[in-house]
């Protein structure tokens, strides 16, 4: 069973995506582990202190290393061969091939969201790859981490319903887009599904989706 553990401040966020449909039935099926480790339980002093002044000056709080390494550590014994990544928007750009390769490479996730005006750089020993979601910046890791995670996810067998459902989607060679698709009535409103999908002939509705799926990358 694959482990993904995500170190959060804010471990609540995650129980609308962990608890429903597809990442709640991976879990119920026991095809992976989602689990969160609050960050607040390695805070320093009585008020659980997390995140401090930066030096050198300038504006906001920055994650403190001990809190944070305490966590990784934390999750590093319970999954010693896990690679640690950091939420980051100075990360490589998540893409499809990424989450083949992660879903594909069997090794547990320690994930770690910054928040604020990030971490205390030295968390880098830690850290084996940082990752963006795009050239824009949120307020914190956590939806980067979901939406890391559910690409990952639907792409371990057994997730999703049909077997080749993963295979022949969008951006599954990189690039291409997937075609238009649609299910019933025929007609609704007075728009019709594409005759070709009604005629049962293969061979057409193959070289339909093609040209489809060349129209929607181009565009
Ligand atoms: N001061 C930082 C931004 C901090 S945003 C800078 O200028 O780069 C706070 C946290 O949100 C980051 O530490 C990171 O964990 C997360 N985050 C924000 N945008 C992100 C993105 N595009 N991809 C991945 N993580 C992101």
């Amino acid at each position: 069973m694959r482990k993904f553990q995500v170190i959060t401040l804010f471990p609540e966020m995650f129980s609308g995506v962990f608890e429903n449909s597809m990442m709640w039935k991976a879990q119920k099926d026991g095809i992976v582990s989602l689990e969160t480790v609050n960050l607040r339980e390695f805070g320093l002093g009585p008020r659980r202190q997390v995140d401090d002044t930066p030096y050198g000056g300038g504006d906001g709080m920055l994650l403190m290393i001990k809190p944070l390494w305490r966590a990784v550590e934390f999750a590093r014994s319970r999954d010693e061969s896990a690679k640690v990544v950091l939420m980051s928007p100075r990360g490589r750009r998540w893409r499809q091939a990424m989450a083949r390769v992660v879903a594909d490479e069997g090794r547990g996730l320690i994930i770690i969201c910054g928040r604020y005006e990030g971490v205390d750089e030295r968390i880098m020993e830690l850290v084996d790859e940082q990752w963006s979601i795009g050239d824009f910046v949120l307020t914190g890791g956590e939806l980067p981490a979901m939406t890391i995670i559910d690409s990952i996810v639907r792409l371990l067998p057994g997730v999703l319903g049909g077997e080749t459902s993963a295979e022949i989607e969008s951006f599954s060679d990189g690039e291409t887009l997937e075609y238009p698709q649609y299910t019933r009535p025929e007609v609704f409103n007075g728009l019709r599904v594409p005759e070709v999908l009604l005629s049962g002939h293969h061979g057409k509705i193959a070289e339909w989706r093609k040209q489809q799926s060349q129209k929607a990358t181009v565009d």
